[in-house]
């Protein structure tokens, strides 16, 4: 039987035999890990806050022929505010099915925790608006998973900028003003592009770091999440529940 002790955040929870949880933990390095919390649907059982939704804790696991049990769970953050309101608990439940869907097995990549904590940490604490971190989200998550899309200058010409240009969701090719007319491809403005361009290519530590007008953030979801989507070749139900809900 292997021991070890890593940090990850529970993504996923179900219920099995009479007062165990089976919980779904994105690790730091170990990709994300399904595994057995005996006893944890008891309020006083010492694993029962640690294995909640949402929550982010110091894990200690035991494997054997590859079934994982949870021995400890050390609460590092809670993410309690994650269920102030039906918007922001969908977002971030749509998050973690996004997570399960694309994380590769035994993943070893810190990244997508990174991503995830840090996206969960903007939702929590409302100074972000959730439509600018759903589009971080989905967008910086689609490099992560190795789909990132040419923005660096038209597909056709190379041309950087024009006022207006085309992003094709179905490949994530850019097209400047005089390629792209005529297109059935969405028309989008510099502005929006050069969000994208942030996401995509500036440090991690700043990627939340932009503002942008309200209809161009409604025009930038629109674009992260189609991507998204066509990237992953995945719908998820979630978003439509999400569409009916959002202010
Ligand atoms: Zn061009």
């Amino acid at each position: 039987m292997e021991k070890f002790t890593v940090d990850g955040v529970v993504i996923k929870t179900s219920v099995t035999g009479e007062a165990d949880r089976i919980v779904w933990v994105l690790t730091r390095d170990r990709g994300v890990i399904r595994a057995f919390a005996k006893g944890a649907r008891g309020t006083k059982n010492r694993l029962h806050g640690g294995t909640s939704l949402f929550c982010y804790c110091d894990f200690t696991f035991s494997e054997k022929n590859n079934v994982y049990n949870i021995n400890e769970a050390l609460v590092k953050e809670v993410f309690f505010d994650l269920r102030k309101s039906m918007e922001i608990l969908t977002l971030s439940q749509y998050f973690c099915e996004v997570i399960m869907k694309c994380v590769p097995d035994k993943c070893d990549e810190e990244i997508y925790l990174r991503l995830l904590l840090n996206s969960f940490h903007f939702l929590a604490k409302g100074n972000r608006n959730p439509l600018l971190v759903k589009s971080v989200f989905e967008l910086r998550l689609s490099c992560i998973a190795g789909y990132m899309p040419s923005l660096i200058a038209c597909d056709n010409c190379s041309e950087y900028e024009t006022d207006i240009m085309y992003f094709n969701c179905a490949d994530g090719r850019l097209f400047c003003k005089n390629c792209g007319r005529g297109m059935a491809v969405p028309e989008v403005g510099v502005a929006v592009i050069s969000a994208m361009r942030h996401i995509c290519f500036s440090d991690f530590s700043k990627i939340f770091s932009f503002e942008l007008q309200e209809n161009s953030l409604k025009t930038l979801n629109r674009l992260t999440e189609s991507y998204l989507k066509a990237s992953l070749g995945q719908d998820f139900s979630l978003l439509r529940y999400f569409d009916g809900i959002k202010d």
